[in-house]
């Protein structure tokens, strides 16, 4: 059995569902469960459109709701009669978040689990329709969650009971499709897994079976050397550890989401990123052991528009719980800290929510100064070999040259080497970084 995950821009149009087709029909016989995202950018516009509905613009959120549905049949190509009826659900809600004016986190996942019930439903008919076996799992029945909206966490156990019992059975046969990023707390209420978390499915759907690879099928060639969009002459990284592909998830590397591969890592399944566009590209492998590599550093990891908060204490540094208090009220607001650096009087730390910033702030200024700085972007240099190599902060600094550098933070594993910079910095520091460590690769772990 295998798991293979497929992005919202692999299932955007009527071509790219033909793509993923002929993909997933030419590995049937390694029984694949298939796990597909919202298509397109359906997830960014129903959060549009519940964003109108509960601001008084009933009529334009009616309005941007029909050219969904529009794009779904279209594209989707299937006026079935369970598409219809999503959406006749989906426009009560609509209508009913409308009449309420507000969204609750809870209202939030019931809106955007829509994006990957409908894509769902839809990729299993174009299975069907090619002639493929292929059944529908509801997600919501296989995958449960805490209570925590929006960016819920699996309840293990549970989930991989449920995995277990149902899907082999049907693997024997047939093809399995789900939606990602979709499932439901103890009591059936739906729940999310947070932006990008099809990929995370992909990995608890995986350990949930003892799948023996999860592959993610997206846009691009597999986990590059940097983030395509800022870098000019990127390259693809052919293998790499999990250890460091957890550092670049976990700082900014969009590609995978930064969950995805703790349930991989536990039980040991290789993850591949691959083309969906490009299929007969080998991609990226993902595997448990070390890579050998002449390279210090495997890829560069970049996340815009965090906010740094810096908190000073003349008197309390050093003192007993000092630090225990800070980060106790990071954590009463579910905001979780991406980097930290300390010095003798004051903690800086990075958080990419500031959703909650106002009342953290003012928890800290119970006890401390609090001063924050936003439009801030994290740029992360990752690769084993940096613990072992003397000099790779000073290349850095170097490359880096004359561009502000507002915090440096080296994680325990001593794998990755942080720094912030100001967001317009970011594209500069991101070159300078990659002509200082790419210039030159070594052929085994780089194409
Ligand atoms: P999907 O919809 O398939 O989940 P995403 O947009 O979430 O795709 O992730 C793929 C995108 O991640 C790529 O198109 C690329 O622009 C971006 N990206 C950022 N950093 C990297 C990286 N280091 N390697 C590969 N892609 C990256
Ligand atoms: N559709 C969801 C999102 O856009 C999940 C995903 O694509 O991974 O965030
Ligand atoms: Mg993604």
């Amino acid at each position: 059995m295998i798991v293979m995950k497929f992005g919202g821009s692999s299932v955007a149009n009527a071509e790219a569902i033909r793509r993923v087709t002929s993909i997933v029909a030419a590995r049937q016989d390694r029984r694949p469960a298939v796990v597909v995202s919202a298509m397109g950018k359906t997830t960014d516009r129903l959060l549009e459109i519940g964003s109108n509905a509960v601001a008084g613009r009933r009529q334009q959120a009616l309005e941007l709701l029909k050219s969904l549905e529009e794009y779904h049949y279209q594209e989707g190509g299937l006026v079935d009669g369970r598409v219809r009826a999503l959406f006749e659900e989906l426009g009560e809600l609509v209508r009913g978040l409308a009449v309420m004016g507000e969204m609750t986190p809870r209202s939030v996942d019931a809106l955007s689990s829509y994006g990957e019930r409908l894509s769902s439903v839809i990729v299993t008919e174009a299975f069907r329709r090619a002639g493929l076996d292929a059944v529908h799992v509801d997600s919501r029945e296989v995958i449960v969650t805490d209570d925590r909206h929006t960016a819920a966490s699996p309840l293990y156990a549970e989930t991989y009971a449920r995995l277990a019992g149902r899907l082999p059975p049907l693997l024997e046969k047939q093809i399995v499709v789900m939606g990602g990023f979709i499932a439901s707390r103890k009591d059936g209420v739906t729940t999310t897994l947070g932006r990008g978390g099809s990929d995370f499915t992909a990995s608890i759907v995986g350990a949930g079976i003892g799948a023996e690879e999860i592959q993610i099928w997206t846009d691009v060639d597999g986990l590059l050397t940097a983030d395509p969009r800022v870098v000019k002459n990127v390259r693809r990284v052919r293998v790499i550890s999990f250890e460091e592909a957890s550092e670049l998830a976990y700082f900014g590397a969009r590609v995978l989401h930064p969950s995805t591969l703790l349930p991989a890592i536990e039980k040991n399944i290789p993850v591949l990123i691959l083309n969906s566009y490009r299929p007969e590209v080998e991609g990226t492998r993902i595997v448990a052991e070390r890579v050998p590599c002449t390279n210090v550093v495997k890829s560069i990891s970049s996340k815009r528009n965090i906010t740094v908060v810096n908190i000073t204490s003349t008197r309390m540094i050093g003192a007993h719980g000092f630090l225990r208090r800070i980060f106790e009220a990071f954590e009463r607001s579910q905001t979780s800290v991406d980097m930290v650096s300390t010095s003798e009087v004051s903690v800086s730390a990075t958080i990419d929510r500031p959703a909650a910033l106002a009342a953290i702030r003012s928890e800290l200024e119970q006890f401390a100064q609090v001063d924050v700085e936003d439009n801030q972007a994290i740029v992360c240099i990752v690769g084993d070999n940096i613990r072992y190599t003397p000099g790779v902060a000073a290349r850095a600094f170097r490359a880096l040259g004359g561009i502000n550098i507002r915090m440096i933070s080296q994680g325990a594993s001593r794998l990755n080497l942080g720094f912030v910079v100001a967001n317009q910095d970011l594209e500069a520091a991101l070159e300078a970084l990659h002509a200082e460590f790419f210039t030159e690769v070594d052929p085994n772990v780089f194409a």
